[in-house]
């Protein structure tokens, strides 16, 4: 079955939970290679979205993701806020006017939100960063979708993909953003956005669970 708009909605209510239990984990991998931020960033962006909910949860599906999107540009800072505005944005723009997410749609969004994070971060593979969880895991959601999988059986099976992709950003000499600074001494650490990224996709599995 496709994601229909109560699932989306809760999908980000839950999300605002998430980076509210995670706040202080996600600092503190920031404060390990960053500046300590990460969570308080992710927690202000996604209570700004909530706020905004209300006023476009009976819109279309590519209005609330673009909505989610500016919210967190404008909310966020950083270069996470920037990163996420864009992956939301892009992806609520090949979503115009949708109802639902099929497996073919929810491809088109990852592919087109990761596309959002490559044209502004321009990070490579391997650089420690969120795009280290999502090239796999993109990967992954369109071998699924080539097959016909439905959107639930796809998001089962990119968990476990996102949860290795995310375990081997430690051993990485980050090369892009505030972690690049510490050069050989960002080795050792999970990458704070690659873990923000990774609970998008827990909690969406814990939503079409329920
Ligand atoms: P800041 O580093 O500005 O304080 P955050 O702490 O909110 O912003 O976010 C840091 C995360 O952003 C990193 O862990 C990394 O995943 C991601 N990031 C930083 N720079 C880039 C980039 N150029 N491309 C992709 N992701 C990046
Ligand atoms: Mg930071
Ligand atoms: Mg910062």
């Amino acid at each position: 079955m496709p994601i229909n708009k109560t699932q989306l909605i809760s999908w980000l209510k839950k999300l605002n939970t998430v980076y509210t239990d995670k706040k202080e984990y996600l600092t503190e991998l920031d404060a390990a290679i960053g500046d300590a931020d990460h969570g308080i960033n992710m927690n202000r962006g996604f209570s700004k979205v909530i706020e905004k909910l209300p006023a476009v949860e009976s819109k279309d599906i590519g209005t609330i993701l673009k909505t989610v999107g500016m919210t967190l540009m404008s909310s966020v800072g950083g270069a996470s806020g920037p990163l996420y505005g864009t992956f939301w944005m892009k992806g609520g723009m090949v979503l115009a006017d949708k109802e639902e997410i099929n497996s073919e749609d929810f491809f088109k969004f990852i592919e087109a939100g990761v596309g959002g994070i490559l044209l502004r971060g321009r990070p490579n593979l391997g650089d420690k960063t969120m795009y280290d969880l999502w090239a796999p895991v993109l990967e992954k959601i369109k071998e699924c979708a080539d097959n016909g999988d439905d959107v639930s059986a796809i998001v089962d099976t990119i968990l476990p993909v996102g949860e290795k992709a995310l375990a081997d950003t430690i051993p990485l000499q980050a090369k892009k953003g505030r972690a690049s600074y510490l050069g050989e001494r960002s080795i050792g650490h999970q990458d704070p956005g690659a873990t923000s990224s990774f609970y998008m996709l827990e909690t969406l599995k814990e939503v079409l669970a329920s």
